[in-house]
């Protein structure tokens, strides 16, 4: 090509290359090893001094296909695919810290990862500062001499909280810090965090990059040199991507951007409708201009993704009502689908905090999580009221 192609145009081209058969879609490479011609090769290969695959724990073609478009979209100079978003988290932490080391996370981070750094974190010797998204104060006063790694999430799961990669990316810098972010609620279709300073960015694949909610994958992208620790340590510890995985994962990034459109034209309109409605405390939404970070939300996003939450009145019991009267909107522990879904967190993803971290971490007791589908809106609408009268009864 004689003109670079946009990152959204590499996501759909970027292919392996053709077999002898010239298929126009990538085959599966359903194996878990690769064979060798003679014994020199092999060696060399097993030496790091030619690329050939050796084994699928640590590379396979359409392993390497899916992590090459998700460099260019994110804008990341190498990556690694693993089996789950949480082991793409796990990994990262546990590759590049270690005993004495120090760690700020942002207090409203998905509910595995809390536990990772306020249960496992401290059986290794590695101490974990959480501070809230929205206080740069905290964020200041938390950095120590050892303070090795920023983690954060962007919007937050599931109160939608924003936080400011430009001003993120400055205060690692400054402070000479890792920052790793994890971009599932966005995409890289709609924000870059590695264009604001990020090192690392982490992604449950589960989510929106499969968009239909049929298999499990995760990704670290960024610095290469950062990655080559991380492949390491996944090499030797096996968190692999199956190929399969990577195969569904790969063809869904060619239609990333036009799902990510309609999801977030849809959850825009959702949060309008809610906002309107008389049984909704408040919404939360990144493209709500009632969202108290809006105006960094417009600066760093280019939508507002497909995730909203709200607090229905009533508290728990109401937010029960209203799942069990949806009668379209699935009622399941994902988001990210073509599907909508609505979450009850503090009884679900969040039910093995303390009740003093949940409110700590803003998980109300009605708090509902919509993650809007690509059904037709009017009728997520239609559903969303309808349970919402049958909560008040
Ligand atoms: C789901 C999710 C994860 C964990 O990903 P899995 O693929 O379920 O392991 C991590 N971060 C966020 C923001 C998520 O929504």
């Amino acid at each position: 090509m004689s003109r670079e192609l946009d990152p959204i145009s590499k996501a759909i081209r970027i292919q392996n290359k053709k077999t002898v058969q010239k298929e126009h879609s990538t085959p599966l490479y359903l194996t878990s090893s690769f064979t060798f011609d003679d014994a020199e090769t092999m060696r060399a290969a097993f030496a790091d001094e030619n690329d050939s695959n050796i084994y699928s724990r640590f590379s396979n073609p359409n392993v390497d296909e899916f992590v090459s478009k998700m460099c260019a979209l994110e804008g990341a100079e190498d990556g690694f695919a693993t089996s789950t978003g949480m082991s793409a988290i796990f990994s990262s932490f546990f590759a590049l810290l270690k005993q004495g080391d120090h760690m700020i996370c942002c207090s409203s981070v998905f509910g595995s990862t809390f536990t990772i750094v306020t249960k496992f974190f401290p059986r290794y010797g590695i101490t974990c500062t959480l501070v809230p998204a929205d206080d740069k104060d905290a964020w200041e006063a938390a950095v120590q001499p050892n303070t090795k790694m920023v983690y954060l999430e962007t919007p937050t799961n599931p109160q939608i909280g924003i936080i400011d990669l430009e001003w993120a990316g400055q205060f690692t810098k400054k402070h000479n810090i890792l920052l790793n972010v994890d971009n599932c609620f966005a995409t890289p279709v709609i924000q870059r965090p590695i264009d604001f300073g990020a090192d690392l960015v982490i992604h449950s694949a589960t989510k929106w990059i499969d968009g239909q909610g049929r298999v499990l994958g995760g990704v670290i992208v960024g610095r290469a040199e950062l990655v080559k620790d991380i492949y390491m340590f996944c090499r030797h510890s096996g968190p692999a991507l199956a190929p399969f995985n990577a195969w569904v994962l790969s063809k869904s990034l060619e239609t990333l951007d036009v799902r990510m459109e309609r999801h977030s034209s849809n959850a825009l309109k959702i949060a309008e409708a809610l906002e309107q409605h008389p049984t909704v405390a408040w919404v939360k939404y990144p493209f709500l201009p009632s969202h108290p970070q809006y105006a960094i939300a417009k600066k760093q996003m280019k939508s507002g993704g497909g995730v909203l939450c709200f607090e229905i009145k009533g508290g728990a019991q109401a937010g029960a009502r209203f799942l069990n009267a949806l009668e379209m909107i699935s009622v399941t522990a994902n988001l990210g689908d073509s599907r909508s879904i609505a979450a009850h967190p503090s009884s679900t993803t969040h039910s093995k905090l303390t009740d003093q971290e949940r409110i700590s971490v803003g998980i109300t007791p009605g708090l509902i999580r919509i993650s809007a589908g690509l059904e037709k809106v009017d009728d997520i609408i239609a559903d969303i009221n309808q349970a919402l009268a049958a909560s008040q009864e």
